[in-house]
């Protein structure tokens, strides 16, 4: 039985339809759904990530982003060590909420939480409404890191889970 340096937990969140569940789907499976499933409250899964010989399992959760779910979320943030806050580029709504994921995360989070801001749907150019520059700038000014992924075309998505956790990863 495979043994393990670290468990860690990480959570997805970012309001809904932004591609959180794209996200994990294609990053564990390697699949794309063009269909939409409304997350109920967090969905769960685990991912293995070797670094330097050290195998780390991570539990992944992705957190419901509908406001009817909000109150019962909130208890899914404790523990955890690593975040994405995920956004859509094309739609200027997901990009504003993202303020208010970030001061959940703070609040309900681990204090040395490592966050990503990940800007999503990188494959619909033509219908981009937030530039790659303000989330840039957001990162920047809130002191964390900074991506833009596919998850239909499968553009980052590897490397924005291992930046988190290979951050963690030198920190631990
Ligand atoms: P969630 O509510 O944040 O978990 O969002 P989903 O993962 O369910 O995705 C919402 C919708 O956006 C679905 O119809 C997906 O097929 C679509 N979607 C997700 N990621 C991408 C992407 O990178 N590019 C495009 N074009 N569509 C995406």
């Amino acid at each position: 039985m495979a043994s393990y340096s670290y468990i860690l937990k990480f959570i997805v969140v970012g309001d809904a339809k932004v591609g959180k569940s794209s996200i994990i789907s294609q990053l564990i499976n390697h699949t794309f759904k063009n269909n939409y499933d409304l997350t109920i409250g967090a969905g769960f899964d685990t991912y293995i990530a070797s670094i330097n010989d050290k195998l780390l399992k991570i539990h992944i959760w992705d957190i419901a982003g509908n406001e009817n779910f909000r109150s019962i979320t909130r208890s899914y943030y404790r523990g955890s060590i690593c975040a994405l806050i995920v956004y859509d580029i094309t739609n200027r709504d997901s990009f504003t909420n993202i303020s208010t994921w970030l001061r959940e995360i703070r609040d309900y989070g681990n204090n040395h939480i490592v966050i990503l801001l990940v800007g999503n749907k990188s494959d619909q150019f033509e219908n981009r409404v937030v530039s790659m520059e303000e989330g840039i700038y957001f990162a920047l000014q809130n002191n964390i890191f900074f991506i833009e992924t596919s998850a239909k075309a499968n553009t980052n998505i590897d490397q924005a889970f291992m930046t988190v956790i290979s951050h963690i990863y030198e920190n631990i």
